[in-house]
């Protein structure tokens, strides 16, 4: 059996319209021979009826605080939704297909609602399905603990159904379907000269992911990267070339992108900078403290820089608040401040090339734009910017590393 899994986010199942175009996309694989899989996500986006967020506020209006538990119930049922509705829009265009929940598919994770980790994949059923030459429409982003009771797999978690399911059964491919042509050099919404890309390595994609590119959620490309699985992301409205993300390097990639220190532009915005000061030395065991502070809260921290007297570092900008509370008990000086974002220039290619950072400093300087703190790995540097600068820091970068069109 030659195995595809399809996943079509949001965007590409909220319409009647767009979801003929997801048949269609469904329809080619199966002509081509394939067994298909179908991943899908909820419909629309923020303030549609059945997206996500208009269902958790139905639980929040009641009152209190919503468990865990509940909380993850509901938000699995927008992806519920619309696989029942993409089943049956395939069954009525004469493609027979079969809905699965995601404990129905063998989705088997840890009982960390909001974000479980997945332990295994039983995918059986889904294997039976298609040996009966159906199409398996799985609900994507959520699984069941041990316990059977319901669990989501946190923001993008589609995406890691999807390149999971891959990966238990052996597919030869795993598509993603967006509303975007494949991996760009940074988000389009930022910078309209963005360019897609066509190949990209796993390791290049997971920084990407990581230092926040959300066209793919890390631990999907984490699963397919560790089982060699490839991924294409793909336009479901556009019939571009998309970007293939597999081991291939250089050889396959495009002239122009081999030998580039610089490969894109990522970014996450909504970060709170907290700046920690003593008289003391921090290296008297207060740094530890300050470090556990945040842990016990469960707080988790970023670009972090560590001096004698000051310590800085970055949170969501949604815990910057109870980050703030829980130094209060320590003999520190606390300024928190929301209102950034953090900026990466990412390239597998920067490994040991001089002047990268003198490059990123430069495009800032020129557009003007504050750095309020930067940190750097070996294929990545990071920027801490303000709010209101990042879509003109996003452009300056993009453009100093010549990654336009
Ligand atoms: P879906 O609902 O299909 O999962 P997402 O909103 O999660 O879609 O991801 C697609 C979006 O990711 C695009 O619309 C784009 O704005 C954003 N994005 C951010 N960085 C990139 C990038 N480097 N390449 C492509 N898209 C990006
Ligand atoms: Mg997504």
């Amino acid at each position: 059996m030659k195995i595809l899994v399809q996943k079509f986010g949001g965007t590409s199942v909220a319409t009647p319209e767009v979801r003929e175009q997801v048949v269609g996309q469904i329809a080619k694989a199966k002509e081509q021979g394939y067994s298909v899989v179908v991943v899908v996500s909820a419909m629309g986006r923020t303030g549609d009826p059945y997206a996500t967020d208009t269902l958790i506020g139905l639980l929040r209006s009641i009152g209190r605080e919503v468990p865990p538990q509940e909380l993850d119930l509901i938000m699995s049922c927008g992806e519920l939704i619309s696989a029942a509705v993409l089943t049956q829009t395939l069954n009525v265009n004469g493609h027979e297909a079969t809905a699965f929940t995601g404990a129905r598919a063998g989705i088997i994770t840890d009982d960390n609602f909001g974000s479980a980790r997945i332990l295994r994949v039983e995918p059986q059923k889904v294997i039976e399905a298609l040996q009966k030459g159906k199409i398996a429409v799985v609900a994507g982003f959520q699984g069941r603990t041990e316990d059977w009771e319901v669990t989501t797999l946190g923001r993008g978690g589609s995406d890691t159904t999807a390149t999971a399911l891959g990966a238990a059964l052996k597919a030869e491919l795993v598509e993603i379907y967006t509303d975007v042509d494949g991996i760009m050099t940074a988000d389009p919404r930022l910078v309209p000269d963005a360019k897609s890309l066509r190949v990209i390595t796993y390791q290049e994609v997971l920084e990407m992911a990581h230092l926040g590119a959300k066209v793919i959620h890390p631990r999907a490309v984490e699963i397919a990267m560790s089982e060699r699985i490839p991924v294409k992301i793909k336009s479901t409205f556009l019939d571009g070339p998309g970007t293939l993300i597999s081991d291939e390097s250089t050889p396959q990639r495009g002239l122009e992108e081999a030998g580039r220190p610089v490969t894109g532009i990522a970014y996450v915005d909504g970060v709170a900078q907290i700046k920690v000061r003593t008289q003391e030395d921090f290296n008297h065991g207060l740094g530890l403290e300050v470090f556990q502070a945040m842990a016990d809260a469960n707080i988790s921290v970023d670009l972090i820089n560590v001096s004698p007297e000051l310590i800085s570092f970055i949170v969501a900008e949604s815990l910057a608040e109870k980050a703030g509370m829980a130094l209060e008990k320590l003999p520190v000086e606390v300024e928190v401040n929301p209102g950034f974002a953090k900026i990466s220039a990412v390239g597998v290619g920067m490994r040991g090339v001089p002047g990268v950072m003198a490059k990123v400093v430069e495009a800032l300087t020129e557009a003007d734009i504050h750095i309020a703190q930067t940190t750097d790995s070996h294929t990545s540097i990071s920027c801490l910017v303000r709010h209101e600068d990042l879509a003109r820091a996003t452009q300056a970068l993009h453009s100093k590393f010549g990654l336009g069109q």
